[in-house]
């Protein structure tokens, strides 16, 4: 942050800088409480355990007192800007508050007077003093949501994708994130079973609403046999405790064959829909997804892969149940992933039968909404382009023939040739496999030997969130450089219809 005639007053360590006005970026599902009310927790939380591990996620030493939170870019036309604020600055208080996460600093800049203090790269301490509007941001962007580590979980369960992984690879790569407060910014699931009673408290008193819950099982024992932990059984007096507080969640059953399936998962989506009723639901909606495993996990787990017949009999299974839910509550409440359907080689429902599509994130109609979104994108292709184009567009094998008539139809352009190719993953050991499974690896052996054209198109879905890299670690680039094709990361069916239809492109060298 070294705008000179900023920084100059910045040293005089309260200097009242009357803050630009800008259109506020709202805080979205944050609720802000100003005064604690008398918490009542009951015994839903656990008491410390050893096997809680709180990491850095960024490869760094064990994180326990946040670091000072630092800023990746400063936006534009921003208070920050106008403070002078940069790229590498560390915000370390406000008004004398550590903030330990992004949820922290929105509750501490929502006050008309703040007290900076910030780290510049070189390491000086500047004091800012400032007035704004409540609601005002600062346009601060900051490289992590995490200032104190990662709460990991301390389950142990089988089925656990990130235990079957190929050793070697990065730290990050085997951080089992089961933080309640990663769920409530970017709705990654939780267990529940690392929580204290500290952590329960700022749940409630920040209002941190919806979670996201990996159930899998309502029944105690069962739970905690499936997550190997004991603290695992209390699942249903922490839902109780959720809907107490008029709290919200969204639920997950990842189902196992021969563990949790058949009557476990009846009772378990009955179980469930009991919170479902009402005008503020506690669970608003439960996704069902089949078990994922790979070829690296142990000999001799008990695990049993679904197939066609098991996915068969669970469609069959959890639609009788939508069809009541139906009736009860005017929602289907509970549905099933989209590879349920393609794993069993049945049509995905209408997309109508998803309605708000409250798990599209965890894959479940994400297949019939993208299909929905491209047929709006594509409404009003040109009948000719005025170069010839030779490129493709890389999925995985089972959601292929899904996104064949797309393909089809942008094929009627003159001049156009778009060839969409689904892969299978040997680095999994997949045959059948999401296009967001797909590695690095897995193009390189799928695609060296075909004719990609000018460019390839790439879904995001298959790079990890904001980065460049493959599940397996391989970037694009090293793609795009092996393949010797330039790669396109599409975002959505916009971009893709964009980025299809230009004509103006650079083979790589
Ligand atoms: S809770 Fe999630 S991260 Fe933890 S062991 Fe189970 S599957 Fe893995």
């Amino acid at each position: 942050m070294h705008k000179s005639d900023c920084l100059n007053l910045k040293l005089q360590g309260s200097l009242f800088v009357q803050a630009v006005k800008l259109d506020c970026n709202a805080i979205n599902r944050l609720h802000i409480h100003s005064k604690l009310q008398k918490i009542d927790i009951e015994s839903v939380w656990n008491e410390t355990s050893k096997s809680i591990t709180t990491v850095s996620t960024n490869d760094e030493a064990l994180v326990e007192t946040p670091r000072p939170a630092k800023v990746e870019s400063v936006e534009r036309n921003s208070i920050a800007e106008e403070l002078g604020f940069e790229p590498g600055d560390k915000l370390v208080r406000i008004n004398n508050t550590k903030p330990r996460d992004l949820i922290d600093y929105k509750y501490l800049i929502a006050e008309e007077e703040l007290n900076l203090e910030v780290l510049d790269k070189k390491g000086k301490l500047h004091k800012i003093h400032l007035e704004k509007d409540l609601d005002d941001d600062l346009g601060l962007v900051f490289s992590e949501a995490l200032f104190d580590g990662l709460k990991q979980c301390n389950n142990n369960c089988s089925f656990c994708f990130i235990d079957q992984q190929p050793l070697g690879h990065r730290k990050t790569l085997y951080l089992k994130d089961d933080d309640y407060r990663m769920s409530f910014l970017y709705g990654s699931y939780l267990t529940l079973t690392n929580l204290m009673a500290k952590d329960w408290l700022r749940i409630e008193t920040q209002r941190l609403s919806p979670l996201f819950v990996s159930v899998h099982s309502t029944d105690s024992k069962l739970r905690s046999k499936l997550l190997k932990n004991p603290r695992a059984g209390l699942i249903m007096e922490q839902i109780n405790w959720f809907k107490k507080k008029n709290l919200q969640l969204h639920a997950q059953v990842v189902v196992c064959p021969g563990l949790n399936d058949d009557e476990n998962l009846t009772k378990t989506l009955n179980d469930l829909f009991t919170f479902s009723k009402g005008k503020w639901p506690t669970i608003l909606s439960t996704a069902i997804v089949p078990v994922g495993l790979t070829r690296f996990r142990p000999e001799n787990d008990g695990l049993i892969p679904v197939d066609e017949e098991c996915a068969t009999k669970v469609i069959d299974q959890v639609e009788k149940l939508q069809t009541k839910f139906e009736e009860l509550i005017g929602s289907r409440f509970a549905w099933l992933s989209d590879e349920w359907y393609l794993l069993a080689k049945k049509p995905l429902p209408p997309r109508i039968l998803y309605e708000s599509l409250p798990q599209e994130e965890n894959g479940v109609g994400s297949i019939r909404s993208f299909l929905e979104n491209i047929e709006k994108a594509t409404a009003n292709l040109p009948s000719e382009i005025p170069i010839d184009k030779t490129c493709s567009w890389v999925v995985g094998s089972l959601v292929v023939d899904a996104l064949q008539p797309i393909c089809k139809k942008i094929n009627k352009i003159k001049r156009m040739s778009l060839t969409i190719i689904g892969l299978e993953s040997p680095y999994w050991g997949k045959e059948k496999v999401v296009t967001g499974l797909l590695t690095g690896q897995d193009l390189i052996d799928g695609l060296s030997k075909k004719n990609l054209g000018e460019e390839l198109y790439l879904p995001s879905i298959m790079l990890k969130h904001g980065e460049s890299k493959f599940l397996d670690d391989i970037t694009v680039e090293e793609v795009s450089k092996t393949l010797k094709t330039s790669i396109k990361v599409v975002f959505g069916p916009d971009d893709f219809v964009k980025k299809v239809l230009e004509t103006t492109y650079h083979a790589i060298s």
